[in-house]
């Protein structure tokens, strides 16, 4: 495996040469917007060359249509480097090889220890595990302290439960008395993460999204809208 570069209208471009037993030349670019050139063992390097720099056109259009996919596309990988938020801090991600499973914060990093460093499917698995872990704690401090502050409203206790979810923030059943929070809230700071709580707090006692509702949500948070606003916008990756 080595890497080089060619030029194209002036741009220096990077690839990954691999030797193998192949017959044909071939390259592909990755989503990550890398580019692998795989040769045979035998090939020499002008031939390789010649190949790469008779496809800069193609690799240039196709590395911009990667990169325009990129832009539009949550992060959803869990790799060292990546930037992560937690509580509403940003972190950075380490993943280091050990033979027993492992994730600490450290200072402005995540780190994340694992056998299996690099099978990124295992790694992502491992850190939602993890968040998720950390989410019910959290969550449950804050649900009691929600339920103290709103309790005058003569509402019970809910249960509640960390879900994974896509487009919701929160969920309410009133006929359970329990309420689903999503795990994604564990990225932002504990002011958002009480934002929802007290939302769903509020379907405890009115279940549409009514005047009143709103009125009831303001007493005890008053901020709501511009908080909610801090949560839409600040903590979307897709993990
Ligand atoms: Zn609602």
């Amino acid at each position: 495996m080595s890497r080089h570069t060619f030029y194209y209208m002036g741009i220096p471009v990077e690839y990954l040469l691999i030797r193998k037993r192949i017959k044909n030349i071939n390259l592909r670019i990755s989503e990550r917007e890398e580019i692998t050139v795989s040769a045979p063992v035998s090939m020499p390097i002008d031939s390789i060359t010649d190949f790469v720099e008779d496809k800069a056109e193609w690799i240039i259009r196709n590395l911009a249509v990667v990169e325009r996919y990129n832009q539009n596309k949550p992060d959803v990988d869990v790799y060292s480097g990546k930037k992560a938020y937690f509580l509403g801090n940003e972190y950075e991600i380490r993943v280091f090889k050990k033979n027993i499973k492992s994730i600490s914060v450290n200072g402005d990093y995540i780190d994340i220890f694992s056998p299996y460093k690099e099978k990124s499917g295992d790694i992502k698995r491992q850190y939602l595990l993890w968040l998720k872990k950390q989410a019910e704690i959290m969550f449950e401090g804050l649900v009691k302290n929600a339920y103290v502050m709103m309790k005058n409203e003569g509402i019970n206790m809910p249960d509640f439960v960390v879900k994974n979810m896509k487009t919701r923030w929160g969920s309410c059943n009133m006929r359970d008395c329990r309420i689903t929070l999503n795990l994604q809230l564990i990225k932002a700071d504990k002011e958002c993460i009480m934002q929802v709580i007290c939302h769903e707090f509020t379907h405890l006692c009115i279940p549409n999204h009514s005047h009143k509702f709103y009125i009831l949500l303001e007493k005890y948070i008053p901020q709501w809208k511009s908080i909610k606003k801090r949560l839409d916008t600040q903590y979307k990756d897709g993990i």
